[in-house]
């Protein structure tokens, strides 16, 4: 059983009136206004679950016309907020580098890419929350135990933008399992490692709790700038029955 649910059940198609998960704002195409990445746009989703749920805000970074993509597959990443990663740049984690790898890799892409980030602030630390991620990095440097993440959100702005398939960016089987079980085709599992040695604790860690998919490459590299890419086809190799827990 995937111990990380979907806030919608069964398909994608009954979202959302098994939750009344919906959407009540979007924009896209605004400017991002870095050099770095000229091809990327940005934009955002404000969902609530019921009449009286409180609003959740989801950032959206974008490259093309991805709400006309038909059957051309969306380069995708799902992305857990870290502020202390991404914002302060404290290199507990790998989570800055992955967001930084997955820009590049939708900019870098050929003319004609389509690309996606959903970027979901209210899953800090595994979305325990920030306080209870710190209080976890002052017992020791690990993560806060468990995982509380849901991906209902994901799933309703994927139906939202009417994207059906994807070339997924992730190591982590957990976020297979959500986009295929609920009608997503995964056409490529592309995974984010980096070989920066300060880290490699880190990904062993999640790789032993998590069944995440790390394979590193022959030559660490100290900036974590070089990304080791891996393509492969879903699904992934097992990684053991309890691999999820
Ligand atoms: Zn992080």
């Amino acid at each position: 059983m995937n111990k990380l649910t979907t806030e919608a059940s069964p398909a994608l198609n009954g979202v959302p009136p098994q939750t009344g998960l919906k959407v009540v704002d979007k924009v896209f195409d605004r400017p991002l206004n870095n050099p770095l990445f000229p091809n990327l746009r940005m934009g955002g989703y404000t969902t609530r679950k019921g009449q009286r749920g409180v609003k959740v805000d989801h950032g959206i970074i974008h490259r093309g016309d991805i709400w006309n993509a038909g059957d051309q597959p969306v380069l995708l990443r799902i992305d857990s907020g870290c502020l202390t990663s991404a914002v302060f740049h404290d290199e507990s984690c790998d989570c800055h580098w992955q967001l930084m790898q997955a820009m590049k890799l939708i900019n870098d892409a050929p003319e004609g890419t389509l690309g996606l980030i959903i970027e979901h602030f209210h899953h800090e630390g595994k979305a325990h929350g920030f306080t209870a991620k710190l209080k976890s990095y002052r017992d020791g440097m690990y993560p806060v135990p468990g995982d509380k993440r849901q991906f209902g959100s994901s799933l309703l702005i994927l139906k939202d933008l009417g994207i059906k398939r994807v070339r997924v960016m992730t190591n982590n089987p957990e976020k297979l399992a959500v986009l295929v079980d609920n009608g997503i085709e995964v056409v490529e599992v592309i995974h984010l490692v980096t070989n920066d040695p300060k880290l490699r604790w880190f990904l062993n860690y999640k790789a032993q709790t998590f069944g995440h998919q790390i394979v590193f490459g022959d030559e660490p590299q100290s900036t974590g700038e070089a990304a080791l890419l891996q393509a492969s086809s879903y699904p992934p190799e097992p990684a053991g029955s309890d691999s999820r827990e």
